[in-house]
């Protein structure tokens, strides 16, 4: 199995940067795809992500992205996103003010020509709710919600083993994609790092975080009839499959 690299960052400068970048290239689809990935901190979202733009051809939304791009920049931080980063580090959630001011000047990713899959927002109920009225004033619609599903015992497994490489971001697991020299990245031979996020205490505050405030987005999703439940086991690829079958039932 090889190694997920996330997309170079021009291509969805305007949502990892802010709007005033500019996307060095926009994807085009003729029936575009606007998701909302849920699921517990560590179902592999980010990845299936990943997997999912390249078939769908829709741009990948992650506020966790936003966040982890802002804490690396040399350029002066905002006071909120100062506070953001904070919160991020505690493995809390951001609250919904700072996060909802970040996408709602990032809303014309929205109109992305390949349509989008949103990963990591909405995160809350109030999240959920603006971005249905964003949805609405903006005059387009949710495809579908899909919700990742796993047992508790394997997310935590699956966090506390992920590691990244601080150059080219690509990321390995200890025990289920280990790199080929303990340590360093495959691709670029960066060192390999644990997200400040992944580490035991944090990994606690997220699942509780999810537990109080993102699992009951899978009542209101189902509710407007969008939720689409997929089996988080396997492989990456085997997920994306079913995914894909999924999707494409929906559509029929
Ligand atoms: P993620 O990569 O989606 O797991 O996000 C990493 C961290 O960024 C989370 O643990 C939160 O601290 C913060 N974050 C990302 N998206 C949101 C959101 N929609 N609401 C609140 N906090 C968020």
């Amino acid at each position: 199995m090889t190694a997920m690299t996330s997309e170079s960052k021009s291509s969805r400068a305007a949502w990892l940067q802010g709007p005033s970048a500019k996307c060095e290239t926009v994807p085009e689809a003729e029936n575009p795809w606007r998701l909302v990935l849920l699921g517990a901190p560590g179902v592999g979202k980010g990845t299936q992500a990943d997997l999912l733009k390249h078939r769908l051809r829709a741009c990948h939304l992650s506020t966790g992205d936003v966040f982890r791009v802002a804490s690396r920049s040399e350029c002066e931080l905002s006071p909120a996103m100062k506070v953001a980063l904070e919160y991020m580090r505690r493995g809390d959630l951001v609250p919904d003010s700072t996060v909802w001011d970040m996408v709602r000047e990032r809303s014309g990713c929205l109109h992305c020509g390949g349509g989008f899959i949103l990963d990591g927002f909405p995160r809350t109920i109030g999240q959920a709710e603006s971005l249905r009225r964003l949805m609405v004033s903006e005059k387009l619609t949710l495809t579908a919600v899909v919700n990742y599903e796993l047992p508790v015992g394997a997310i935590v497994a699956r966090l506390s083993g992920r590691r990244t490489c601080e150059k080219c971001k690509s990321v390995f697991h200890l025990t289920e994609m280990p790199p080929k020299v303990e340590g360093k990245c495959d691709r670029c031979d960066g060192k390999l790092y644990q997200r400040e996020d992944d580490r035991p205490e944090s990994v606690k505050v997220r699942l509780d975080a999810y537990d109080r405030s993102t699992a009951p987005l899978i009542d209101f999703y189902q509710k407007l009839g969008l939720l689409m439940p997929v089996a988080a086991e396997g492989s990456p690829e085997e997920i994306c499959d079913r995914t894909m079958t999924a999707l494409a039932a929906r559509r029929r």
